[in-house]
């Protein structure tokens, strides 16, 4: 073989990448996508400040702590998991994902090679026949707690608590098992009902010092390692006070809220999904932090309400969806002016419609700092740091 054949072999390390069509940048090496990234951010961002170079991983595969594999029985009677196929819902039969989490990957394979034994057969979507959708798995990265989710077309289980022997005898790493129904026509994974079968039902992660619970629906980041750089860009950028009054938008479980809460006066978590706060409750209760409230709310109604109640922040942290903020949120925050805003972002288009819309209503940006999140993915995650002028 050639040096030229073997220099390509290395470029791409993944033996599905043609199949699965997931990670959109696996042609190049990692300083390449990293670069890519930082000229993506520059050519988006760079007319309101300089950015910084992006913040990389050490070593940037098996990153995602969170798994979830789709089944699947093909024409030929085989039982198969993995992803989806991009854009379509065929399932690629994968052993070990460049992304995910190893440990994660090895107990979807044992649950596919026990489902013969157990005669459970995967959910047809087309027909409606059939029982296993998905298994998820979620691993707590710092506490190594790993909880499993079979999900399942209907409420009948065969033999729910002999699988689950089965798979804690062979990893006991395993601290809880859980099924969930989900019986919708739907992409969704998880339906609404769950039965714990083993453990707590929930596992636990420590991210910036703090305790999170994760149940099998929670939100919670998936690239641990990174995530703590994130957080920990955020809170730097804010300058936080003993007496900092601050607003956490889009609080999701209340991470970033509970995290800054010990540099500040107080803080007020708000997030519109009524789950998230139940967990962002729990979890501010869990680290016996006292100084932070949350509200289920509409993040732009409620910063509407602070405006024109007249009340006073100083520190707005916002961390909205891909699809960036709205107007209401953003006029309203021009409006409550709080002195420093920092703005993470999972979507640099959007970042960059609202940052246009901050400069031009009284803020500059003072920093940009990308994150890499998602390597071998297109992703990128922002942390922005805007003052008033
Ligand atoms: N800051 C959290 C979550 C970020 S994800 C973290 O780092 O983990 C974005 C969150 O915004 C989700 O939890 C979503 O439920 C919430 N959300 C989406 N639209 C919203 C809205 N209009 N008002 C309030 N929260 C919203």
């Amino acid at each position: 073989m050639s040096a030229k054949t073997n220099a390509k072999k290395e470029q791409a390390p993944c033996p599905y990448a043609k199949k699965c069509g997931g990670c959109q940048l696996m042609n190049m090496t990692y300083p390449e996508q990293l670069s890519w990234k930082t000229a993506r951010c520059i050519r988006l961002l760079g007319r309101f400040c300089r950015v910084e170079e992006i913040t990389g991983m050490q070593n940037p595969v098996h990153y995602r702590n969170k798994v979830q594999a789709a089944f699947q029985l093909t024409r030929s009677g085989k039982i198969v998991s993995g992803v989806y196929q991009s854009g379509t819902h065929n399932v690629v039969n994968v052993n070990s994902c460049l992304t995910e989490d190893k440990k994660a990957d090895e107990i979807t394979v044992y649950i596919r090679s026990l489902l013969p034994r157990f005669k459970i057969l995967p959910y047809n979507e087309d027909s409606r026949a059939g029982f296993l959708r998905h298994v998820l798995v979620r691993r707590g990265f710092s506490t190594g707690e790993i909880m499993v989710v079979f999900v399942g077309a209907n409420p009948r289980f065969p033999m729910k608590n002999r699988i689950t022997d089965a798979l804690v005898e062979k990893f006991p790493e395993i601290t809880t098992v859980v099924f969930n129904i989900n019986p919708h026509k739907t992409s969704m994974v998880l339906g609404e009902r769950s039965e714990v079968l083993y453990g707590r039902g929930y596992i636990e992660d420590t991210l910036c010092g703090c305790t999170f619970r994760i149940s099998p629906s929670s939100f919670y980041q998936i690239n641990p390692v990174q995530t703590e750089i994130l957080y920990n860009t955020a809170i730097s950028f804010a300058n936080l006070g003993k007496d900092s009054t601050v607003i956490d938008a889009y609080c999701g479980t209340g991470t970033i809220g509970i995290a800054a809460a010990r540099h500040a006066g107080s803080v007020t978590g708000v997030e519109l999904n009524g789950d998230a706060v139940k967990d962002a409750v729990f979890n501010a209760k869990r680290n016996k932090i006292e100084n932070i409230a949350f509200v289920k709310a509409d993040a732009g109604e409620f910063m509407l309400e602070a405006a024109r109640q007249g009340e006073k922040a100083d520190v707005v942290f916002m961390d909205p969806p891909r699809a960036g903020s709205d107007k209401k949120f953003l006029s309203s925050l021009v409006t409550l002016a709080p002195q420093t805003v920092v703005y993470i972002s999972c979507n640099p288009e959007t970042l960059a419609r609202d940052l246009a819309f901050l400069t031009k209503n009284g803020y500059k940006v003072r920093k940009i700092q990308p994150v890499d999140m998602f390597p071998f993915t297109n992703h990128i995650e922002c942390v922005t740091l805007l003052t008033r002028k």
